[in-house]
């Protein structure tokens, strides 16, 4: 399933400091996998899980530095690449199991919707989790938008403008790739709005947020993290294959040379907008398989803490029988 390269884990543990940086927590792969297999819809309510390690493990809470992170770590999971991609194929019909459920309970007159937020630097695998993860999913039950430099149009209106007009509705899931954060990112890396204005996003972000969070869209932030030597061979393998050209951008190159600031911008966004009710995650994805597995338990997660039920419909069944026995 993917093309990821094969490379040796080098995932570093230090549990003294696992609360301050929770990247670097020793993995506990034996229940992330236990928690994974109980997450099948219908099988068991969300408070009878055990807490999720691997959410845990990669959640920006107070004290967090993103250059703690190991890029090359696998926090709660303890195989290598064929396991990840094991684990990974066989979860994957739950995802779509658990949309349907969120869908019908949408008929059912259910409010409720999850947002996928997926920020990372460029070649850190964001496509990838789109074509490994969320595809999983029916394509009707998805809203998924890529979120490019603003149009025009776009520029006449608020920065959260856009973003509102692309959340998930009743039932569905939504995916941003790139989103609103990167109007304090890019942004704020090139100036392309004084500070005076992007400082104050922050805060704009959070309260938006809790405005879609009390409408009922359950809201997974995740950042894909790669290191800037993972980054450069990415970037290399673009041009020397014919067939990875086409994902190749000049810019990338320039945008490259800006990677300091963006890891202050990163750190700055993470650390002002991991809320608790729409918490960030740094995934470690120099392992591709890694970041796709981890996304699809952070996603599982949230929709068993969700547990969406079949909804009550309402219908005189044995009057319907009758009907349809009648024909
Ligand atoms: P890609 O995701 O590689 O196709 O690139 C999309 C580009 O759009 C990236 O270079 C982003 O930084 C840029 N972009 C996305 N949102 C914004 C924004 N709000 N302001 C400026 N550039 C943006
Ligand atoms: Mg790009």
């Amino acid at each position: 399933m993917a093309k990821s390269k094969s490379k040796s884990n080098t995932s570093k543990a230090t549990p003294s400091k696992s609360k301050a940086t929770p990247n670097k927590a020793k993995a506990t792969p034996n229940k992330a996998k236990a928690t994974a297999k109980k997450s099948k819809p219908g099988s068991k309510k969300a408070k009878d899980l055990p807490a999720a390690p691997l959410e845990e493990l990669l959640r920006v809470d107070r004290g967090f530095r993103l250059e703690d992170v190991d890029c090359e770590s696998t926090p709660g999971f303890e195989g290598g690449k064929s396991a990840g991609q094991k684990a990974l194929a066989e979860h994957a019909p739950e995802l779509g199991d658990w949309q349907e459920k969120l869908y019908a309970e949408s008929k059912g007159g259910g409010q409720r919707s999850l947002l996928l937020v997926v920020q990372g630097l460029d070649t850190s695998g964001k496509g990838g989790l789109m074509r490994h993860v969320v595809s999983q999913i029916d394509p009707e039950g998805i809203r998924a938008t890529a979120f490019k430099a603003p149009t025009a149009e776009e520029r006449r209106h608020d920065f959260l403008w856009r973003v509102r007009n692309a959340l998930p509705g009743p039932g569905k899931i939504g995916v941003f790739d790139r989103s609103h954060y990167e109007d304090v990112l890019v942004v704020r890396v090139h100036d392309l709005v004084p500070r005076s204005e992007w400082s104050k996003r922050y805060a704009e972000i959070n309260a938006f947020e809790r405005e879609v969070i009390a409408s009922g869209t359950r809201i997974v932030k995740v950042m894909t993290h790669i290191s800037s030597d993972e980054q450069k061979a990415r970037l290399r393998r673009r041009l020397e294959r014919p067939d990875k050209h086409y994902k190749y951008n000049p810019g990338d190159i320039d945008e490259r040379l800006h990677w300091d600031d963006y890891m202050e911008a990163y750190q700055a966004a993470l650390t002002k907008t991991s809320t608790k009710g729409a918490p960030w995650y740094v995934v470690p994805a120099n392992k591709k398989w890694y970041a796709r597995y981890a996304v699809q338990q952070l996603l599982l997660n949230a929709l068993a803490d969700m547990a969406p039920t079949w909804p009550e419909m309402g219908w005189d069944i044995p009057a319907e029988l009758a009907r349809l026995d009648a024909t």
